[in-house]
């Protein structure tokens, strides 16, 4: 559990953090580097969870050991898909980041969305659907270890 007190935008009490993967953890199918690392630190706080269609096939290999659930998910309705995964986890306990326009919906269900304009880019509703955007998954995360950057950001 992490809990954020964000004056003008709500009292945090997050439990899980679900992941989009390529272009949010991974690059065409790898996972970047030093992810490994954050990810498992953050699992003593948060369970999580990685939601992906899986474009490249990489992604059981690239994540095998970690602290982390995957799920993959057919193509069709993947927007969807992932809005009712956050809804079945609890959208007010949940974070959620991505990039892609498949994201939209469970940035904009989840109680943080946070999106990513990485080398594969963010897609425009879905930065517009989220809370906080960030440049690079590496500050995506550390913003979830060092909550005063996400007050600063986010209070009124
Ligand atoms: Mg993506």
């Amino acid at each position: 559990m992490i809990r954020i007190e964000i004056p003008g935008f709500g009292n945090l009490e997050l439990q899980h953090l679900v992941c989009d993967y390529n272009g949010t953890l991974a690059l065409d199918g790898q996972l970047q580097p030093g992810i490994a690392e954050q990810l498992s630190r953050l699992a003593s706080q948060l369970a999580i969870h990685v939601i992906t269609a899986d474009t490249f096939g990489q992604a059981r290999a690239e994540l095998a050991g970690l602290p982390v659930s995957l799920h993959i998910t057919p193509l069709e309705n993947q927007a969807q898909t992932k809005l009712e995964f956050v809804q079945k986890l609890g959208a007010a306990v949940t974070a959620a980041i991505g990039n892609g326009r498949n994201d939209c919906r469970m940035l904009d269900a989840a109680a943080l969305g946070i999106a990513l304009i990485q080398r594969e880019g963010g897609a425009a509703t879905t930065v517009a659907a989220a809370d906080v955007v960030c440049s690079s998954i590496h500050d995506a995360i550390a913003l979830l270890h060092n909550p005063k950057r996400l007050i600063a950001t986010l209070r009124s």
